[in-house]
């Protein structure tokens, strides 16, 4: 994989671009595939943003949004674009399984593949160029930095501020995560001095749901936790039923495994859901336990060291069981 920075010679010839994600996109991986959009629409490249599935409806108000082709929805108008693509974008993903239905499409590309990412472990022998980099808090940070290092900080437009911007929050869980380094508020005072409104993007992002959802939240929390002190571990395992009976939607559960976190001495919150397709485990730690690791040795999964994702193709309760050995082997990284 070549340095990034050798296309910022090319960015000035108009190409066929297509700017994909990762399933189930959240405000990090579509506020960095909107905020490029916008910056290489604005060289005159012609732009197709690609989500491999539906996304949440809290990220829809992100200028653009409207313009994203879902994958599942739209399979051979998608497939004839990335056909013709000169490039193809990978943003906050660095493997293609994780674009689910679109892994093998992917692969098969011979386009030109660049990556930007932060996630560990990067598939990097499938790209062409790119940057993977874990320092970075967020997809949106190195799609910033991407701009400005290739000398176009005057391209920096609104519409592509707050898409930064929301990426940044979310994926700094507002400024808190230890990726919270100083350049990210360095990043956000430029931003502010380009006339960024930040509130409008909190309400946007945090103010923006359906009364269910914060239903939903109540039920979770009263009936759905187990806290285990002795592994200082909290889990929280959410049965197809409850997702029935409050209507929950992609992105409803976004953000839920960082509540029981506030509970005095815990390091480690897991969280399943019991999808259609599989059971769909969160994870959040505190201080000094792998996350990464964890998901990767016991769940299919992966991500970074206080946040990462797994499955299992198991039932909800035998997942659930499979969790709880996993934590008592870990005790010793738990206590
Ligand atoms: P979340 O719990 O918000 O879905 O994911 C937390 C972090 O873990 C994200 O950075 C996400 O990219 C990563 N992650 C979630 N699920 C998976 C997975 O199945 N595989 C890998 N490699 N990473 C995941
Ligand atoms: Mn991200």
């Amino acid at each position: 994989m070549k340095a990034i920075k050798e296309i910022f010679p090319l960015l000035s010839s108009p190409r066929k671009v297509v700017i994909t994600t990762h399933q189930k996109p959240d405000a990090d991986a579509m506020g960095s595939s909107l905020a490029l959009y916008h910056f290489l629409t604005g060289f005159g490249h012609s732009v197709t943003v690609i989500s491999p599935t539906n996304w949440a409806g809290w990220v829809d108000w992100m200028p653009g949004a409207r313009l994203v082709l879902d994958y599942e929805k739209n399979r051979v108008k998608a497939d004839a674009i990335m056909d013709d693509t000169d490039w193809l974008f990978c943003l906050d993903f660095n493997i293609f399984h994780r674009t689910k239905s679109m892994t093998d499409k992917l692969k098969d590309l011979a386009c030109t593949k660049i990556l930007i990412d932060h996630h560990q472990e990067p598939d990097s022998t499938s790209f062409t160029f790119g940057i993977s980099d874990t320092s970075k808090s967020s997809t949106c940070e190195m799609i910033y930095d991407f701009i400005v290092d290739s000398g176009n900080a005057d391209k920096l437009t609104m519409e592509i501020n707050e898409c930064i911007y929301a990426g940044v929050v979310a994926d700094t869980g507002s400024f808190r995560f230890s990726s919270t380094h100083a350049g990210v508020h360095t990043l956000v005072a430029d931003l502010k001095t380009r006339g960024l409104d930040h509130g409008k993007v909190h309400e946007k992002l945090f103010d923006n749901f359906l009364e269910n959802r914060l239903r939903f939240t109540g039920n979770v929390l009263l009936n759905r936790m187990e806290v285990f002190y002795e592994y200082n571990t909290a889990l929280v395992a959410i049965p197809k039923a409850d997702l029935i009976k409050y209507q929950i939607k992609t992105g409803d559960s976004e953000g839920l495994v960082n509540f029981p976190l506030s509970i005095q001495g815990i390091k480690l919150v897991a969280l399943v859901i019991d999808r259609d397709e599989e059971r769909k485990w969160s994870f959040r730690s505190k201080g000094e336990f792998d996350c990464n690791t964890f998901a990767r040795k016991y769940f299919e999964g992966g991500g970074h060291y206080n946040a990462s994702g797994g499955r299992s193709s198991e039932s909800l309760d035998e997942a659930v069981e499979n969790f709880k050995k996993a934590m008592i082997e870990n005790k010793n990284l738990l206590q």
